[in-house]
């Protein structure tokens, strides 16, 4: 048996191979960082065999409560992903797999390689989105946007600013394909009120290096955008100079949460200036999300801030309070969606791809009903 993670975001690290026949692994923490939870390598065995890991410092990861009612994904085509035998016991998380292939992959997640991506920025400029690069990663990969729509509303939604909440960018796939839909009602008539700004992917040296959290300097992108820096946070100091330039009404940022089996919604509601107008039209957003999608809930999220203390070092909170608009965070479990669990593929590229295209009907219903509205001027 061969394990290989030498791949665009491939991470694992092999210990051992045991006299009982299992693998010994670890996950290598992100580049100058001690986050660490995102998995990802592919397996050469015989077909018929039993394969057994144990991934040993599964306790010390970032996020170990989500290990407790988790299955890994395994494909054997690096497109169909389905859930394995997984148990965390001991601290250790123990995956169970018998070979019907001679290579199989195994991930915390369905991956999105930055080839995929490549493939996705072309497929939506054929599909007529402009494309720009906005700046430039830490080492030099270009960070993408997408601009769709000719509306006087700027909507910005971007991704992945966890390279590992890979589920993020499936997210947005699904977006931009129903967005990007010529014979799409909705979609035309959301590209004729707004102008979509889109980032697919935030972090691409993070995707590659196979981090969960952080980009090639060590930093937490979702905790920089109150002072980001050209030398360890240019991807946000990028996108946030071009915030400037084009204003924005909306931002939603997606992504993924390791221990909450749900979708939900976490909004700016403790920024310093917000007031009871906006937190109304949040509160309607998430309406529209639930309405646009039976995958959505809001019975279960993160605890609202108290009023004022806010992180304003966090997108959708420095979002609301620079551009005094709409902003909202969007998190999509590594689990399942417990309200509608299925036990083949655990919440799934398919499903994520879904709850992005069920995005259009959200944004769109939101600027008819007056929750999305023009953008402030700018000081
Ligand atoms: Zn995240």
């Amino acid at each position: 048996m061969i394990v290989n993670s030498h791949f665009c975001g491939g991470n694992i690290k092999v210990n051992e191979y045991a006299s009982d026949g299992s693998v010994h692994l670890e996950i290598n923490r992100d580049r100058k960082s001690d986050f660490f939870q995102w998995f990802y390598f592919e397996v050469t065995a015989s077909i018929g065999e039993e394969l057994q890991f144990h991934i040993l410092n599964a306790k010390n990861a970032s996020y170990p409560s989500g290990w407790t009612n988790y299955k890994a994904r395994a494909s054997t085509d690096g497109e169909n992903w389905f859930l394995i035998d997984t148990v965390y016991q001991n601290g250790e998380l123990r995956l169970t797999h018998v070979a019907t292939h001679s290579k199989t992959q195994f991930a915390y997640f369905a991956p999105f390689s930055l080839a995929r991506h490549e493939r996705l920025i072309a497929w939506s400029k054929d599909n007529g989105a402009e494309h720009k690069v906005v700046c430039q990663s830490v080492e030099g990969e270009p960070i993408d946007k997408l601009t769709v729509g000719e509306g006087s509303l700027p909507i910005w939604v971007i991704a992945r600013q966890h390279p590992g909440e890979t589920m993020a960018e499936w997210w947005m796939s699904g977006f931009l394909k129903r967005l990007l839909d010529q014979n799409d009602t909705k979609a035309q008539s959301l590209r004729k009120k707004a102008t979509l700004h889109i980032v697919p992917n935030m972090n691409p040296d993070g995707s590659r290096l196979g981090n969960l959290r952080t980009n090639a300097a060590g930093a937490n992108l979702n905790r920089e955008w109150n002072n980001p820096s050209r030398e360890r946070s240019p991807e946000v100091h990028g996108v946030r100079n071009e915030m400037f330039q084009t204003n924005v009404s909306m931002c939603l940022d997606v992504h993924g949460d390791e221990g909450l089996p749900y979708n939900f919604l976490d909004g700016p509601l403790g920024i310093p200036s917000m007031t009871d107008s906006l937190a109304k039209r949040y509160l309607a957003f998430v309406d529209e999300y639930l309405k646009a999608s039976d995958e959505m809930q809001k019975e279960h999220g993160y605890k609202t801030d108290p009023p004022g203390t806010a992180d304003l070092s966090i997108c959708t909170n420095w979002i609301a309070e620079t551009f005094q608009c709409l902003s909202a965070t969007l998190e999509q479990p590594f689990k399942d969606n417990a309200n509608a669990p299925d036990s083949t593929t655990g919440w799934s590229p398919k499903r994520c791809e879904a709850l992005g295209a069920a995005g259009v009907d959200a944004l769109l219903s939101s600027i008819d009903s007056g929750i999305i509205t023009k953008a402030v001027a700018l000081r």
